[in-house]
Formats: C-alpha cells, structure tokens, sequence
C-alpha cells in the first residue's frame, strides 16, 4: 500500500472508531466476506529502528484476532471454499480467508500453533526462490544496511546522496526515502542491484538473510502436511510482474507454480501478486493468472470482497493486518469495509 493510502487508512480508522461511524456504514460497505494478509508473526523485538515492522504482528494478537473473527460469527475459509461461494453466490454467511505472504519460518513456529488451537485453515503464497533459499528479500537487506551504518551514500534519481543514519530517527527517515525512491523505479533490477550493494558496503550477508527466516522445502513440506495449509504460489524470484515484460511476467507466474507442484506433488490453485499494489500488479497481469488456470488470485489493493468480485476472481483485494494497525479496535473497522471504500471512493471492484 503506498504511505498515502496508509496515512488515509490510519488516520480513518482511528475517526471511523471514535465517531461509531464504522457501525453505520458497515451493512452498506461490509461485504461479504474478506481476504486478511499477514507476512511476520513473532514475539515483538525492543524498540528501535524497525522500518519493516508493519509486516508483522505479535503471535498474541494474531490469536486474538482470530478468536474475535470466529467468535463475531465469521465463517474461516480456504481459498477453495471462498472461491466456491463466489462463483455460486453463496453469501448466506460471512466469510474470512487468511493469507500469509513470503514463507517466513516464524509462520510454523508462532502462527501454525494458533491456527492449529482454532481450527483455522491458511493459505502460505510461496515464492519459489525463496524456498530454495535463494530469495532476494531486498528490503530487509535496505534495513539491515542501514541499521549497520551511520552513513550511507546512494544513487537516486541520478544525483549521489549522503543520509545521516546515526540515530534511530535518522535511520527511519532514510528508510522511507530510499524505500519509497527506489519503488517508484520502472526496472525492478535497479531496486534490487542498489540494496544489494548497500548492504554488501555495510558488511551484511545478503545471501544469507533468506536461509535465516524463511522456510526451506523441507520445512515447507512439513508445513503444507498440516491439513489446514493451503500452499498458493506467489513466483518464483518474487517479482513485481507489471514492471517485467509480459514473456517474463508469464515465466515467473509459471515457474513458481511448476516449482510448487514438482516439490510438493500439487500444482497451487492460487496466486499472489508480490508486492501487489497497482504499480506491481495490473490488468495484463489479471489476464496472465487467469490465463494460467489459477482459480483465484490476490492483490494487496485494500478492500473487502462483493458479489461482484465473482466476475474479477484474479484480481481479488485483500486487507493487510499489519504492525501499524496492531489494535483490534483498527481491525474492527477496517472490516466494515468504510476505510476502504473511502480510500476507493466507494468503487467496489478496482481491478484497472
Ligand atoms: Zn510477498
């Protein structure tokens, strides 16, 4: 989600709760059922420098959050399930799908356990390189180049530029500009070749971050054996196709499926987008993942699900559950559909 549309969600939620507006519009706006996504789920670190800590949660409020779903009367689906009711319009009652992106280990170690207590099914998009353990996670090598510096010199728009990156502050500050500088490149290699290189100057292993937190095959298999794991595909390098030619999108699309299926004996019915947001992901994309026979596939687009979604099944939004959002009152209103559909001007399906 872009920090506008963050700045509009958090700043909404927070009006939507304290003025019960939420509670009005929800028979309107809520829907009928909702995708959630999580990434990280473990215990919280210190306080500090922490740029990517609205891509995880506490296992606490993980649990919390399910438990509050099953308990407001949410029916917990598989991406099958929710597939199902939307082509046969089936909305007597409404639905949750839990996603968790990238294949982080803390996913086996502190989610699985609680989606296990609940009964809760989840599906995991993979990105197949990073299974192999060959995954660039560049933007946890952009944080940890910066956490390990007091100064660092980048490129960006052409021009060389000094960041200050002595305090926590000041490491923030330079996170959200690089971060938000090199997003905005139209050559996702260029992203990827300048926190590889930072991070290399900064003495970091690179290479090494993906075997440290993401889950190899075998703990993948180990995972997807849970009968409450759905495994989903999410490409191979984890690539933000709208930035690649149509041949390669097509390529990743298929390679981290094929992957998938040769490893763990199941082709995937469902895709994520990485990334996903409108930059990362478009209407040749939706094309492309339909062309390619998932039955369903998601974006990271905020917004909840309608009836008119059946028409629009590979580029379904989703609502991330995030670090920033840590409270279950923002859940609450984020699920009545109100933020969202103030953030999409009350168009239910955005999929141009
Ligand atoms: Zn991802």
């Amino acid at each position: 989600m872009s920090r506008i549309g963050k700045s509009v969600i958090h700043a909404g939620l927070e009006t939507l709760y304290f003025t019960g507006g939420y509670r009005l519009a929800r028979p309107f706006l809520a829907g009928v059922g909702t995708i959630l996504t999580f990434h990280r789920v473990r215990p919280a670190l210190p306080d500090g420098f922490q740029p990517n800590s609205s891509l995880e949660i506490t296992p606490e409020f993980l649990d919390e959050v399910i438990g509050r779903l099953s308990g407001a009367g949410f029916d917990l689906v598989t991406l099958n399930e929710m597939h199902r009711r939307l082509v046969e319009q089936d909305f007597g009652r409404r639905f949750i799908a839990l996603t968790f992106d990238d294949g982080y280990r803390d996913n086996r170690d502190f989610a699985l356990p609680i989606l296990q207590r609940h009964g809760a099914p989840a599906t995991l998009y993979l990105p197949s390189s990073f299974a192999e353990g060959t995954g660039e996670l560049w933007w946890i090598e952009l944080e940890r180049a910066i956490a390990a510096s007091d100064s660092i010199e980048v490129m960006l728009d052409g021009e060389m530029r000094r960041f200050d990156t002595a305090t926590d502050s000041a490491k923030d500050e330079a996170f959200t500009t690089i971060y938000w500088s090199l997003r905005s490149l139209p050559d996702e290699q260029d992203m990827r070749r300048i926190c590889r290189e930072l991070a290399v100057a900064a003495g970091v292993d690179a290479a090494g971050i993906c075997r440290e937190i993401c889950m190899d095959w075998d703990e993948i298999a180990a995972f997807a054996a849970d009968p409450l794991i759905t495994i989903g595909a999410h490409t191979d390098t984890h690539i933000q196709v709208a930035k690649a030619s149509a041949d390669v999108a097509r390529r990743e699309m298929e390679a981290g499926a094929a992957r998938i299926e040769e490893r763990l004996g199941a082709r995937p019915k469902h895709f994520a987008y990485p990334v996903g947001d409108p930059s990362s992901a478009g209407p040749r994309d939706f094309a492309l993942a339909a062309d390619l026979g998932f039955l369903t596939a998601t974006t990271t687009r905020p917004g909840v699900l309608f009836p008119e979604h059946s028409g629009h099944l590979t580029a379904l939004p989703r609502i991330s559950v995030n670090g920033s959002f840590q409270r279950f009152r923002h859940l609450d209103v984020l699920l009545s559909g109100a933020p969202t559909a103030l953030l999409n001007r009350f168009k239910r399906v955005d999929a141009a």
